[in-house]
This record gives C-alpha cells, sequence and structure tokens, in this order.
C-alpha cells in the first residue's frame, strides 16, 4: 500500500508519501517563517494555501515517475487539532485530491499521529506516548480501544510556553532550538547554578503559564539570558519527565516514545533516556524528521487506518480544530501488518 499524506494544522506545510512495503518514506515540507514574533494565524493560512500545492505536486510527481498512474492507493490528512484555516486549506486539497485519483481518504489526528510514528518506528507494543510539541503537551497509554489522555497541560502547549519566553525576549521563532543553544552554553560554563522558577505538577497534569511569566520578568530584572534559558529547561523537562515516570509507573508500562517538535531537544531525550534507564524502561525518540509537523507520521497512520478500512466518505470528511486524541477509535491495532 502506497499512502499520500497532507500535513498542515499549524506552520508546516507538508506531503509525504509512504510505501508500506518498502516501509520508506518521502517528505516535502514547506515551513512559514514569520518575520517577527509568533505564529500569525492569518499569515499562517495564506501560507498554507500558497505551499500545499507545491509539496502535493512534488511527492505525487515522485510517486507517479516510479510507480505509474496508479502509484497511491489512499490519501491521508491531518483533520485536527489546528488553525481552523490551515486545516480547512488541507482538507480541500485532500478531498479534491481523493477524488481525482479516485482512492479513498483518511482523517488522521495529528496528536495520535505523533505517537504512532514512534511506536511504529520502535517496534514498542503498548507505550506510554509523551508528545511534546508547540501547541499541545500531553501524556496518552492505550486502554480499551482508545488513547487515553493520562496527564495533560492545564495552559499552554509546552513549545508554546517557550517561545512566549524567547518572543519577549526579542528572538526570531521558533524560540525553542536558540533556547537549547543558550542553555548548553551555560551549563558548559556554569554547571548547576540554577534560578529557581514555578514548577508545577498536578498528578500527571503540569502547567507552563507561571514559568513563562517568571522567566520575562527575571529578564526584565537583568538576570543573564543564558541562565534563564538553562534554568526553563531544567525546570520544564524535568516537569515532563517526572509526570513520564509516574505514568510508567501507574500504568505498569516500561516503553516510552517521545513525539513532537520540542522532542528535538537533547536534553530532554537525556533526561527521558537518564529516568528510563533507571527503571528499567525502554525509550525510543523518533529522528527529527518526525519529530516537527510533517507528513511522513500523517501517511504511515493513514496507511494503517486504511488498512483497517478506517476510511472516510467525503461529505463526513469535515476537519476538527479541537480533535482530541481520546475521540478517536484506535480500529488499526488488532491483527497489525502495515
Ligand atoms: P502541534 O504538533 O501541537 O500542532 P506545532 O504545530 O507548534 O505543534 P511542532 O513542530 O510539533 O509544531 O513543534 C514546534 C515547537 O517546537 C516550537 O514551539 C519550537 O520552538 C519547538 N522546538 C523546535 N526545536 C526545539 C528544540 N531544539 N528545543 C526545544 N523546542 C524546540
Amino acid at each position: 500500500m502506497r499512502v499520500l499524506g497532507i500535513e498542515g494544522t499549524a506552520w508546516c506545510a507538508s506531503a509525504a508519501l509512504y510505501d508500506a512495503e518498502a516501509d520508506s518514506v518521502l517528505i516535502e515540507s514547506d515551513p512559514y517563517e514569520p518575520d517577527s514574533g509568533g505564529i500569525h494565524p492569518r499569515e499562517a493560512a495564506e501560507h498554507m494555501s500558497e505551499a500545499i500545492p507545491g509539496v502535493v505536486d512534488a511527492v505525487l510527481t515522485a510517486a507517479e515517475d516510479e510507480h505509474g498512474p496508479d502509484a497511491i492507493d489512499a490519501v491521508a490528512f491531518s483533520k485536527g487539532p489546528g488553525l481552523g484555516p490551515c486545516l480547512r486549506t488541507v482538507g480541500t486539497a485532500a478531498r479534491s485530491l481523493a477524488g481525482a485519483l479516485d482512492v479513498p481518504l483518511v482523517g488522521v489526528n495529528h496528536m495520535v499521529a505523533h505517537l504512532e510514528i514512534g511506536r511504529h518506528q520502535s517496534g514498542f507494543e503498548n507505550p506510554v506516548c509523551l508528545n511534546a510539541s508547540g501547541a499541545n503537551a500531553h501524556l496518552l497509554g492505550y486502554h480499551d480501544g482508545r488513547y487515553r489522555v493520562l496527564g495533560e497541560t492545564m495552559d499552554a502547549g509546552v513549545g508554546n510556553a517557550i517561545d512566549k519566553f524567547t518572543r519577549h525576549v526579542g528572538w526570531d521563532h521558533p524560540g525553542g532550538p536558540k533556547v537549547e543553544a543558550a542553555a548548553r552554553r551555560y551549563a558548559e560554563e556554569h554547571s548547576g547554578d540554577l534560578l529557581d522558577l514555578p514548577y508545577v505538577v498536578k498528578g500527571m497534569d503540569f502547567s507552563f503559564s507561571g514559568i513563562s511569566s517568571a522567566a520575562n520578568d527575571a529578564y526584565d530584572d537583568g538576570v543573564p539570558v543564558e541562565k534563564i534559558c538553562f534554568s526553563l529547561q531544567e525546570h520544564v523537562f524535568a516537569m515532563l519527565t517526572e509526570v513520564s515516570e509516574r505514568a510508567l509507573s501507574l500504568t505498569g508500562a516500561d516503553e516510552i516514545v517521545l513525539g513532537g517538535g520540542v522532542a528535538q531537544n537533547d536534553r530532554l531525550r537525556e533526561m527521558l533516556a537518564s529516568m528510563c534507564a533507571e527503571r528499567g524502561a525502554r525509550f525510543h525518540a523518533p529522528e527529527p524528521r518526525f519529530l516537527r509537523d510533517n507528513a511522513g507520521m500523517i501517511a504511515v497512520l493513514g496507511a494503517k487506518m486504511a488498512r483497517a478500512g478506517d476510511t472516510v466518505p467525503i461529505p463526513e470528511s469535515a476537519i476538527d480544530p479541537n480533535f482530541r486524541p481520546d475521540q478517536v477509535p484506535v480500529t488499526w491495532r488488532s491483527g497489525e501488518s502495515v
């Protein structure tokens, strides 16, 4: 089976071809890069409508050059969660393409795709998943036909919380990689000298709004920015590691997969890997191209869903900006063969 996936929940216009027999993924992405500030929804939507035709055309051409006119068996698209105007563009593109190619359409939950790409690559059977992305942050575990939300942020997504600080400092979007670089420089020169910031964990839920504001205040008070970056990372990632360990402990799982754009951060991966090593659990983080928003993960989950017959008629294929992962009936886990 070969599936063409289209992703466009916010900033990344992306198309991919997943060839299930070869287990190979070709991804073409065209990111929106704001001139200043963060992601502006109207500009992101304009970018999406300009960029989607180009990335889809590149992938479709590559697929048809290699496999002929019947190269595509299904079209999968990111149905949500995300920015409504971006999702509508992607939904329209996917419907038109599925109609023109006369193949089934698959509506994929973007957050479940972040999880499933890690499970697909690792071969883990029943992991806890930590999704650490821009607009979201949650822990998922599978039970009785659904991915249940074990814990989640009570306010901002983890990447957005970090980007809020970098916007305050005047750094370009995305802020996460700049915070990582500054924190690394600070750690090399001042090991262990940590600024005290709010640390909010309640069971397996957590909150980032207080820490973003406290980081902004520290910057206004003249604390060196590299020290704030280091302290911000240490606190935020310790919170995520603590709740991940609690989820492993309470579910009895011994595997964890990481997903989302913030998972590109070496320090987060190091903390989680060390926690897992201490308790004898296995840990998997996908390669960066599958962590940030990308159509590869949409195509891979789309293939599993299509194989399970979980396709959607065009009149019922509306997007859902608030699509939660626990709304998705998991149709593809029994008799997995993709
Ligand atoms: P979602 O998947 O929830 O829709 P999103 O659309 O914002 O999120 P992602 O690609 O998952 O997109 O994540 C983008 C976020 O990842 C941004 O907030 C960015 O700052 C952050 N990020 C990217 N690289 C790093 C890094 N090395 N360290 C920390 N954060 C990072």
